[in-house]
């Protein structure tokens, strides 16, 4: 039994729906998670919002994916990249979210694994460990290669897309 378990059984919690509208107000980037999939001669491709930094010496990030086909090919791989949307990329983040419309993102392989070829950011990462959290599983990896080319970024907040404003 892990600690998430044993906090879950002993406090009274809130329902999920309700949770979700809440902390649908933390504002964050918008990343596309990807992986090679050797039946397929495209990459796999799935948005996510659960990127973060965790350790700065090693590089390390984590994501957090639900069980799928993203899910299987990570656990089978072991490397995934990460590309950071920008602004004008709602269609990517629509696209990879499972409506799939006629334009088809396209990927370049820089290193090991292909991320977007147009993003704001890229990383390609190994996986170091993972931690099974309820309905989620959490990877966390080592950035083994990454690179900023910067621009503007795509934000998602209570549930919808935005962009930065100077303040
Ligand atoms: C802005 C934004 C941020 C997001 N952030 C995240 C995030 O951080 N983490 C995250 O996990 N998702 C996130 N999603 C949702 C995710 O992008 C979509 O669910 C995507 O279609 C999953 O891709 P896939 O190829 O892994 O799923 P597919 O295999 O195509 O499955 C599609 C759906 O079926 C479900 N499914 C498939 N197989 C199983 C199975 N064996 N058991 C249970 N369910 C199954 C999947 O969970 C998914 O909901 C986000 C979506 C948006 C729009």
């Amino acid at each position: 039994m892990s600690t998430a378990d044993v906090l879950h059984e002993g406090l009274p919690g809130v329902e999920p729906v309700h949770f979700r509208k809440t902390v649908a107000h933390f504002a964050t980037g918008v990343a596309i998670v990807s992986c090679i999939d050797e039946g397929d001669p495209q990459p796999h491709g799935m948005t996510i919002s659960s990127f973060t930094s965790i350790s700065l010496d090693p590089p390390t990030i984590l994501v957090s994916i639900k069980p799928g086909r993203m899910h299987r090919l990570i656990s089978k791989e072991g490397w995934f990249g990460v590309s950071v949307l920008g602004e004008a990329q709602q269609g990517h983040s629509r696209y990879f979210a499972g409506d799939r419309g006629p334009a088809v993102p396209v990927f370049a392989t820089r290193n090991r694994i292909p991320t977007l070829r147009d993003c704001l950011a890229w990383f390609e990462c190994e996986v170091t460990s993972r931690i099974q959290v309820h309905d989620h599983t959490l990877f966390v990896a080592r950035v083994m290669h990454c690179d900023a080319l910067g621009g503007p970024p795509l934000l998602f907040f209570s549930s919808r897309y935005s962009a930065v404003q100077a303040l």
